[in-house]
């Protein structure tokens, strides 16, 4: 019989710090993960001995003493990451239908204002005022940064923001208001729904600092798992968590889809909440909570390209491309058959091997769920393979084409530089990360009702608590510090706060 002090289910970054903080607090840990490769979409795979990221394209607060840094310093993995700083002047460029500008999102906010005003120096105010408002949000929230005894009256204020009224409050500029809102996708912004806070603590951490991960994110995964093996811990694959036994009023076992049993004294998932709940029938969990669960909004999923680009063809870059049409930056996820996309992001990972020229691009744009319906009973992963079907790859194939033909218009040439290409569509994200639709960044939050899509970590079952991007918010910096907030609640004291801040 397998017994362990924590069970987690998911290797997902969230269950992945959760699992080296409680193993460096001396816990006998088992992380329980369904694919083949461990860090959810952390995830990278090969084409052509090409590497690339299947979701984290680059990471903020990684500088010295910033936030993330300081929790991965703590789990001393912070000197192992092979990682490079993005251009200071502008990590990310917004460019926009019918405008031959690059703006610059520049780190450090000094630096970021100054960009800015080449382009606006009549809103200096404006500007200003925004970074302002953006620092002012942030501090309200005191895991964010690191800081103990913290309370929700201290950030109750902040969480009924709106975005979209915020930056119009600041600026009647609708070019500057697009431009502060160019790299939408990495928040999926809805207009009169966003809450401020979830851009700015978004968009802080990237003013703050920039970062792409050499040769893919998955050394993040890797190195943890190697802190939790360590440790005496385990981490084990091609593990589908299909049951959670209660017994007398608590989760006794984890079952995977073979049998396997794993007994552990508190369990963590870093899956979906309400497949989480399905695992188990017990009545200590209402059916008015799994219900509300089960009917919060998912923010939308993605269509990606994933291009081998042909050597020495296309230059590389330290920064990320956010493409919009002119006047859409608030309609990217209401798109249409006729009008797809309304915008992509841009990336060009950087691999050991990268010197002058680049070796892979990803392009990424929204795709809602319902359009893969067709193929939606199909599942496919490199460990349980199942071919979609022909129908399916014409799809695949006819949206590629129009992506690269509007991609084209911004960067003349990239389709002589294709080596060759792959796509990822909403059903690989279902499939690879377990959840309902292949949603970017899990449960969407609302200004209009933040209490409703707060979901605590701490579940009626008294040893099941829950982690990752659904709770707090995405990201690796969003559900790092979910992890942590996972770790105060079980351990039920803050003292892993104080180490990370003093490490
Ligand atoms: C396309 C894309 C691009 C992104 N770009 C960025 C970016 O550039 N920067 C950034 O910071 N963030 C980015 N994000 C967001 C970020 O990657 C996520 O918010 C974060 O990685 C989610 O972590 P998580 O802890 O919630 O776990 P997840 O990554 O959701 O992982 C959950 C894990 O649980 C496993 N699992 C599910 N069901 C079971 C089961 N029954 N049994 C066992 N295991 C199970 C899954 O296989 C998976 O490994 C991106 C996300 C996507 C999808």
């Amino acid at each position: 019989m397998k017994q362990f002090d924590v069970v987690i289910i998911g290797s997902g970054i969230g269950g992945l710090i959760c699992g080296s903080l409680l193993a460096k607090e001396g816990m006998h840990v088992c992380v329980l993960e369904k694919n083949k490769q461990i860090g959810g979409s952390l995830q990278t795979f090969t084409r052509e001995k090409t590497i690339f990221d299947s979701g984290v394209h680059y990471i903020g607060g990684l500088g010295q003493g910033q936030n993330l840094y300081q929790v991965f310093k703590y789990l001393d993995i912070m000197d192992k990451l092979k990682l490079q700083r993005m251009d200071e002047d502008g990590f990310d460029r917004i460019i926009i239908s019918g405008d031959d500008n690059e703006y610059r999102l520049a780190q450090g906010y000094e630096n970021f204002i100054k960009q800015l005003l080449l382009y606006f120096p009549e809103e200096e105010t404006a500007i200003r005022e925004y970074c302002r408002g953006v620092k002012e949000v942030c501090e309200k929230f005191p895991l964010y940064n690191l800081r103990t005894n913290g309370l929700y009256e201290e950030k109750a204020e902040v969480l009924q923001v709106d975005t979209k009224t915020l930056i119009e409050s600041i600026t009647d500029n609708k070019k500057l208001q697009a431009v502060l809102l160019g790299n939408n996708a990495l928040y999926v912004g809805i207009p009169d729904e966003t809450p401020f806070y979830i851009h700015a603590l978004i968009l802080n951490s990237y003013i703050e600092s920039s970062w792409k991960c050499i040769d893919g994110g998955s050394q993040i995964g890797k190195l943890l798992a190697r802190n939790i093996r360590e440790a005496g811990g385990e981490v084990v694959r091609h593990c589908k968590v299909t049951k959670l036994q209660v017994e007398n009023g608590a989760i006794v076992y984890a079952e995977a889809a073979n049998g396997d049993r794993y007994y552990g004294k508190n369990f963590i998932s870093n899956i979906h909440p309400s497949r989480t709940l399905e695992m188990t029938q017990t009545e200590l969990i209402r059916k008015a909570y799994r219900t509300r669960l089960g009917s919060l909004p998912h923010t939308i999923s993605s269509f990606m390209i994933h291009i081998v680009l042909k050597p020495g063809t296309f230059r590389y870059f330290r920064h990320n491309y956010y493409y919009h049409r002119q006047g859409e930056i608030w309609n990217l996820a209401d798109y249409t058959e006729e009008n797809w996309p309304l915008g992509y992001a841009l990336f060009v990972p950087p691999s050991s091997k990268t010197k002058e020229c680049a070796d892979a691009m990803t392009i990424l744009a929204y795709m809602r769920y319902e359009e893969l319906a067709p193929w939606a009973h199909t599942f496919n992963t490199v460990s349980e393979e199942e071919d979609r079907g022909a129908s399916y790859e014409a799809f695949k194939k006819y949206k590629a084409e129009i992506m690269l033909d509007l991609v084209e218009e911004k960067f003349p040439g990239l389709k002589d530089c294709i080596q060759s290409y792959t796509t990822s569509t909403p059903l690989s994200y279902r499939d690879y990360i377990g959840n309902y639709d292949g949603s970017l960044y899990g449960i969407a939050k609302d200004y209009r009702d933040p209490l409703k899509t707060f979901i605590s970590p701490r579940t009626k079952i008294p040893n099941l608590y829950l982690t990752g991007q659904n709770i707090n918010i995405h990201g690796v910096l969003g559900s790092t510090i979910s992890g942590l907030l996972t770790c105060i609640t079980m351990l039920g004291n803050e003292d892993i706060i104080e180490k990370i801040r003093n490490a």
